[in-house]
Order: structure tokens, then C-alpha cells, then sequence
């Protein structure tokens, strides 16, 4: 295709196989671990036709290269121990929990250490990656392939209090003091930010979010432009056995191919929604960065090409109001996980590790129902006796 193709388009179109007449317009399900000698492909943990669909597609959405894994914790395990020892991470105060957990199991082992920040706060930010870092400019041929004088670990928006860190200041500044930057970029998706382009060095995903986005497959990748990274990458899914199954790939693409098109309607009804939320007189704060009152707006139309389809919201009464907002919901489900075409609902204070949230906190991430349907639901159980 000799034209630039915009992202929907792209979607659609990336990752299909060279047309030749006759052939499949899908790539196939490739399921072999072993492999005739003497080609390139040797053996199914290191390499598959249909992982390579897959990340021909990704990558080329983030203006890199990128490698598939077993989940976005394989691909966040890969990067991470990616670092030498004693490893020095900075890591946004309200990152995903299942990231936290492994940076403290990692601490406790001695493997390394880390210090969190508010991550809206950029000069406190790079105030403690000056304490972390040490060299005062990022060494030229690098101690390892990354974080080898330090990574700064960024998830934008923050999972669930929607924190829009400044990406392009932070890297700057995290360079600046020789560390490394990773983003975590499962909320926005490629379509919605490209952090490689803000000066991101890696890039993850958990797939099984909104890129599968039909709640049947975990998958993970991670994102780059320096071939030494993807090199160190592709090395650490051998050595941790984080490979991918053929049949999740190939459902991760298939979802691939509908995200602009999920993302249109699940964050306009998010922007709807979380508008409404803000009238009701249940509801005490409401987190969405398309809420010009959200404190990251400005930031979030600056970095961003959207604001995503994850709202968070405080309910008046705290943990057992809000665990009954979640029981109420009939449309809506109660569970875990986002970015699928149902509309999912959870106080996120329940889980270990998100003590420090508020306890009222529902999140909500919204699918492609009928946003009028949506509403309904979620207002009816606002206003239930029982909530
Ligand atoms: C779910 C999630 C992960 C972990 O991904 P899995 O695919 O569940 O392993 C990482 N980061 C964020 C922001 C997530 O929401």
C-alpha cells in the first residue's frame, strides 16, 4: 500500500499475510513447536508465524518493533529483568498493582530497589530519579540494554486514578540524569498515544485489554525502536518461557482489527457517562481526563488523541456503598479486568497492594452497549435502597 494509512485503517490492515492469489487473507494459526532445520524459525518458545502477525501489527502502531508474551505481566517481567543488579526503579505511586507487587517481591529478594512517586508531579518525579540515577547524563554506550543507570516506570493514564503523567518532560528529564523510560500503555492504546514518539525507550501492553478487548484472551507485548532492546527482549521470552499460544495471538489480531472502531464508541459513552456521574449527588469525585475539571485535561489533549474509555468514581459512603453500587448493576458486571466490549465494574480497594485507594472508589470500564442502556443501569443502582 503505497499511501499512509491512518491508524483505523491500519488496524485493519496490519499483520495480513503478502497477497497472492489464491492465499488466505488471514494469517494462519500456526501450531508447531518444532520446525524443519535450516530456516530461520527453530523451535516454538523463540518464534511463531502467527506471534509475528501479531506484533508486525503492534509494532507498526508504535513506531517500533515489538514482541509478543503470555500476558502484560510476562512482558512487564521481561523488562524488568531486563535490569542489572541491584536494579533502581522509579515507579508511579498509583501503577498497576500487579506491577508494585513484583517490584516488591523483587525488593525483597534483593534484586532491586525502588521508590514511588506521584507521577502528575514532574518536578517531584525527577527529583527522586536525581536521588536514584547515577550519572548526570545518560551514558552513551549503556550498561546493559536498559536501565542501567536507572528506569523511570510511567503507566498513562495511571490504573485507577487516571494520572497523565507528562510524558515528554518526563523522558527528557530521565534521560537528562541517564535513566531509562518505560510506559505502560495498556489504558490509552497506540491509537489513543504513541509514547516511543514522546521519547519512551520501551513500551508495554497487556493485551488482554483493549487490543484483544473481548475478555477471552491474556496476552501481553512489549514495544520498541532500539534493536538492542528488542534483542534483550526477545532473549528474556526465551530464558522465562513467556511465550504466547499461537491460538491467543491470532485472537489478540482478530480483536486488533475492531479497536478504533471499539474505541469510538466505548470512549464517547465513557465521556457521557462520566459527565452524568458528575450531577449525581451519590457520587463525590469523579476521574476521567476528559472532564475539564480532571487536573491531567490540558496535559491529556497536549499528549493524547483521545482520553480512553476507563472512568473512576468515589460513591458517598465509602467501601460498603460502593460494593453494593457493584452488586446492583445488572448490564454493567462486577469483575475484574477492562477493555473488553462489556461494560466491567469493581472497587478496586478490595484488592491487596490498593489499600492506599480511596475507599469508595468504583472503576468502571466501559464497552459498546448502548450508552442510554448503560446509564440506566448504572444510575438505577446509584439510586437502589440497597446501594
Ligand atoms: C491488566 C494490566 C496489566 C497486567 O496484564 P495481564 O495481561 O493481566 O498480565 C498491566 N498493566 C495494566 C495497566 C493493566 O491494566
Amino acid at each position: 500500500m503505497g499511501r499512509v494509512l491512518r491508524p483505523a485503517s491500519l488496524v485493519v490492515h496490519l499483520g495480513r499475510p503478502p497477497v497472492v492469489a489464491g492465499g488466505p487473507l488471514n494469517p494462519p494459526i500456526v501450531l508447531s513447536s518444532t520446525y524443519h532445520q535450516g530456516g530461520d524459525v527453530v523451535y516454538g518458545r523463540d518464534d511463531n508465524a502467527t506471534w509475528q502477525a501479531l506484533e508486525d501489527a503492534v509494532g507498526t502502531l508504535e513506531g517500533g518493533a515489538a514482541l509478543a508474551f503470555a500476558s502484560g505481566l510476562g512482558a512487564i517481567s521481561a523488562v524488568l529483568e531486563t535490569l542489572p543488579t541491584p536494579g533502581r526503579v522509579v515507579v508511579a505511586s498509583d501503577a498497576y498493582s500487579g506491577t508494585r507487587r513484583w517490584l516488591i517481591d523483587a525488593a525483597r529478594r534483593g534484586r532491586l530497589r525502588f521508590r514511588t512517586v506521584d507521577a502528575a508531579d514532574t518536578g517531584k518525579v525527577l527529583a527522586v530519579c536525581a536521588e536514584v540515577a547515577d550519572g548526570p547524563t545518560r551514558p552513551s554506550g549503556r550498561v546493559g540494554a536498559l536501565g542501567g543507570g536507572g528506569l523511570l516506570w510511567l503507566e498513562a493514564p495511571t490504573n485507577p486514578m487516571l494520572v497523565i503523567p507528562d510524558l515528554e518532560a518526563l523522558c527528557l528529564g530521565a534521560h537528562a540524569l541517564g535513566m531509562d523510560v518505560a510506559v505502560d500503555n495498556t489504558f490509552a492504546t497506540p491509537l489513543l498515544q504513541t509514547p516511543l514518539a514522546l521519547g519512551a525507550d520501551v513500551v508495554v501492553h497487556s493485551a488482554t485489554k483493549f487490543l484483544a478487548g473481548h475478555s477471552d484472551v491474556l496476552a501481553g507485548l512489549v514495544c520498541s525502536d532500539q534493536p538492542e532492546v528488542m534483542e534483550a527482549m526477545r532473549i528474556r521470552r526465551s530464558l522465562h518461557g513467556a511465550s504466547l499460544g499461537p491460538f491467543e495471538a491470532w485472537l489478540t489480531l482478530r480483536g486488533l482489527r475492531t479497536l478504533a472502531l471499539r474505541l469510538e464508541r466505548s470512549q464517547a459513552s465513557a465521556g457521557l457517562l462520566a459527565e452524568r456521574l458528575v450531577a449525581h449527588p451519590r457520587v463525590t469525585t469523579v476521574r476521567y481526563p476528559g472532564l475539564r475539571s480532571h487536573p491531567g485535561h490540558a496535559l491529556a489533549l497536549r499528549q493524547m488523541r483521545g482520553f480512553g474509555a476507563v472512568v473512576s468514581f468515589d460513591v458517598a459512603g465509602g467501601a460498603p456503598a460502593a460494593e453494593a453500587v457493584a452488586r446492583t448493576t445488572v448490564l454493567i458486571t462486577a469483575g475484574t479486568s477492562l477493555g473488553g466490549v462489556e461494560s466491567l465494574i469493581e472497587r478496586r480497594g478490595r484488592w491487596q497492594g490498593e489499600e492506599g485507594l480511596p475507599e469508595g472508589l468504583l472503576r468502571l470500564s466501559v464497552g459498546i452497549e448502548d450508552v442510554e442502556d448503560l446509564w440506566a443501569d448504572l444510575s438505577a443502582a446509584l439510586d437502589s435502597p440497597r446501594s
